[in-house]
């Protein structure tokens, strides 16, 4: 996922701790000794971040070919690519929710997000593309149809927002809060508040007062939301209800701000793929070094000398590493490329200790390393670090 951020007035969807030895385990009549430390493992004290540039690297050959491409070259239109069906279903179920008027004009961009008060959205071009998809699949994990449609609904609230003029009224400044409050990527979200719907990860509601209305707008658009029922007595009930209200005023009313200027398009891009990815590499933010050794020989702690039922504890971590980010991401409400960085960092670390999970305990070591991630994005949210050594 890709946090908003605001640059140069424009909004971008785009952003003390006790080891747990000791612990009783299921683990335990397998051969795993919980709690007690291989001293023998004794690596050096921090894991260091590989960076993603890394997989930029392994990227197939026909995948490096357009990296060194400007991408305004490479020819890419919305019309006829594999995202032309999200614009067509995005506007099927405006047209179910009885919004006969308001056809948000899409087009590519380098992300999410509609430029400030500008009723169009902007789509990331990578998605035009199946080779540039399979660039930022390696890169970003990429978004499957079902994100992809969650971002499109949370951008047409924007841009229905601004289509309608809706932020300048008294009602919604009461509902949502101030329209020019200044964004903040490090907002302090308070988990799990009521006042607010969920539809993005990260409590994404809460960042801003019209990051809470396109919330508002995309829960209230979903098919089978089921949002009466969902949000009955919660504070968020009064903006869905808002929200309902305003769909059936201006179902046939013609937008006042019907069309808007797109902000940087696809064609206007002259920097390399290379140069796009290695630019938002940089912009990431770094976990920095975590000092994780300790702490993940303990969550896989499998006796040395095992031949049988073992296997590498990276491979573990791969293969469930997409499903880790998103979820720590969504509930701890840490920014998706940082959750992303520091699971990185514990799979280089897993694998620099050559750490081995006990194939029947998979279920176990999954949970111990989702419940530890968890904590160390926690952490974050109240410390500012994933460890304060
Ligand atoms: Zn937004």
């Amino acid at each position: 996922m890709h946090g908003e951020r605001e640059e140069e007035g424009r909004l971008i969807v785009g952003r003390d701790y006790s080891p747990p030895g000791g612990q009783p385990s299921r683990c335990e009549d397998e051969g795993i000794e919980k709690g007690t430390r291989a001293q023998s493992y004794c690596a050096s004290a921090c894991a260091t971040l590989r960076p993603s540039v890394a997989n930029f690297e392994k990227a197939p050959a026909e995948v490096q070919e357009i990296l060194s491409k400007p991408i305004q070259q490479l020819g890419l239109k919305l019309e006829g690519s594999p995202l032309e069906r999200f614009v067509h279903q995005l506007y099927k179920e405006l047209d179910a929710k009885g919004l006969k008027r308001f056809r948000p004009k899409c087009y590519l961009t380098d992300e999410w997000g509609c430029p400030n008060m500008e009723p169009v959205i902007g789509i990331p071009f990578y998605l035009a593309d199946p080779k540039l998809q399979r660039l930022e699949s390696e890169m970003n994990d990429i978004e499957d149809a079902r994100q992809i449609m969650m971002y499109m609904r949370h951008e047409a609230g924007h841009a229905f927002n601004y289509a309608y003029v809706l932020f300048k009224t008294e009602e919604w400044r009461k509902l949502f809060g101030p329209f020019r409050r200044p964004y903040r990527d490090s907002y302090k979200p308070v988990p799990f508040s009521r006042q607010f719907v969920r539809h993005m990860e990260g409590w994404y509601a809460q960042k801003h007062p019209d990051e809470d209305f396109a919330e508002t707008f995309a829960v209230w658009m979903t098919p089978r939301s089921n949002w009466r029922k969902r949000y009955k007595g919660w504070g968020a009930m009064k903006k869905l209800v808002y929200m309902d209200r305003i769909g059936r005023k201006f179902g046939d009313v013609d937008p006042p701000v019907a069309h808007g200027d797109t902000d940087i398009t696809v064609d206007e891009m002259d920097v390399t793929v290379g140069e796009f990815y290695q630019r938002a590499l940089d912009e990431q933010l770094n976990p920095g070094e975590l000092p994780l050794d300790a702490d993940l020989l303990d969550i896989f702690n499998v006796s040395k000398h095992r031949r049988k039922g073992v296997r590498p504890a990276v491979d573990l971590l791969r293969e469930n590493r997409k499903v880790l980010v998103d979820k720590v991401n969504y509930w701890t409400g840490v920014q998706r490329p940082l959750v992303k960085r520091l699971v990185e960092s514990i799979e280089a670390k897993v694998s620099d200790l050559g750490l081995r999970a006990d194939m029947k305990c998979e279920r176990e070591h999954l949970t111990e390393l989702t419940v530890y991630a968890t904590a160390l994005a926690m952490n974050y949210i109240t410390r500012g670090k994933f460890i304060s050594p």
